[in-house]
């Protein structure tokens, strides 16, 4: 058993209004059950999506909350503006996105922007991936998968990971439930979060610095999946968050 994971070359710097499939497919020949892996920095680039904190007015949640944890209050306002709530306030804002990521600042920096603009994640991630996804198809005349990335930390380990956030025609989570284990025993809680392993594979192309690959393929595993369900599928519903209970409870006190 084995796959692949081919860094795509010559990917430009990214600018508002590029067409990141026809980059993609200027500079790879896809093949038939692929699984484009593109950073969501390139995909806020092309999107129009950076901003400068000096057209940023605080309000009044954001200046109480920059008073308690030392950023800027523009920016503590731009992260509050793209959340939907905080979990965490200081000594860094843990929040989850309008698209349903929680991740640290909402995803926004300012990391490969040019000069003092900082990033928006993509607003609606599995419509972005949609949208690049069939366009490729179509270019490339093949059927596969995109997914799109952002660098995460994880509770409880040190070290940030590629995780995904936007998904097309991939069934993000294998379950195991039901399979056999060695020993012919019933597997009966495992899942597997297989979009997400395939991103930290990609990320190890990618890296986080001036490496300038924001796209990986992988190929030689088969999980196309046409009737995918979407990212939410990876956040865990609510009810079973004993986690985000916890945070919620914390930030109470
Ligand atoms: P994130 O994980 O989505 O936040 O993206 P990163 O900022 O970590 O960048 C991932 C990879 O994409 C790194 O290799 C960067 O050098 C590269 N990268 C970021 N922006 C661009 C761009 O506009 N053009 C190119 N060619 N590479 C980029
Ligand atoms: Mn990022
Ligand atoms: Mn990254």
């Amino acid at each position: 058993m084995k796959f692949e994971a081919i860094a795509v070359e010559n990917i430009p710097l990214i600018l508002r209004g590029d067409d990141l499939p026809s980059i993609i497919c200027e500079n790879i020949v896809l093949e038939d059950r692929d699984i484009v892996i593109i950073a969501s920095t390139i995909v806020g680039k092309a999107e129009g999506l950076t901003f400068r904190l000096e057209d940023i007015t605080p309000g009044e949640r954001a200046l109480e909350l920059a008073s308690r944890n030392g950023q800027d209050p523009r920016f503590v306002q731009a992260v509050l503006s793209r959340s939907r709530e905080v979990l965490v306030e200081a000594p860094f804002i843990l929040a989850t996105t309008l698209a349903g990521h929680t991740c640290v600042n909402a995803g926004i920096d300012d990391s490969n922007v040019e000069g003092e603009l900082l990033l928006n994640t993509p607003e609606n991630p599995d419509i972005s991936a949609a949208k690049i996804g069939e366009r490729i198809e179509t270019l490339s005349r093949k059927k596969l998968s995109v997914i799109v990335t952002d660098t995460n930390g994880r509770a409880f380990k040190v070290g940030q990971t590629g995780v995904a956030i936007g998904l097309y025609k991939i069934k993000p989570v294998k379950r195991w439930i039901g399979e056999k284990d060695l020993f012919g025993k019933t597997l009966e809680i495992s899942e597997e979060a297989v979009a997400d392993e395939l991103a930290g594979a990609a990320n190890l192309l990618m890296g986080e610095g001036n490496g300038g690959v924001p796209v990986v393929v992988i190929r030689g595993l088969d999980y196309y999946c046409e009737n995918y369900p979407g990212i939410r599928e990876m956040y865990r519903p609510e009810e079973f968050d004993v986690i985000k209970k916890g945070l919620r409870c914390l930030l109470k006190k």
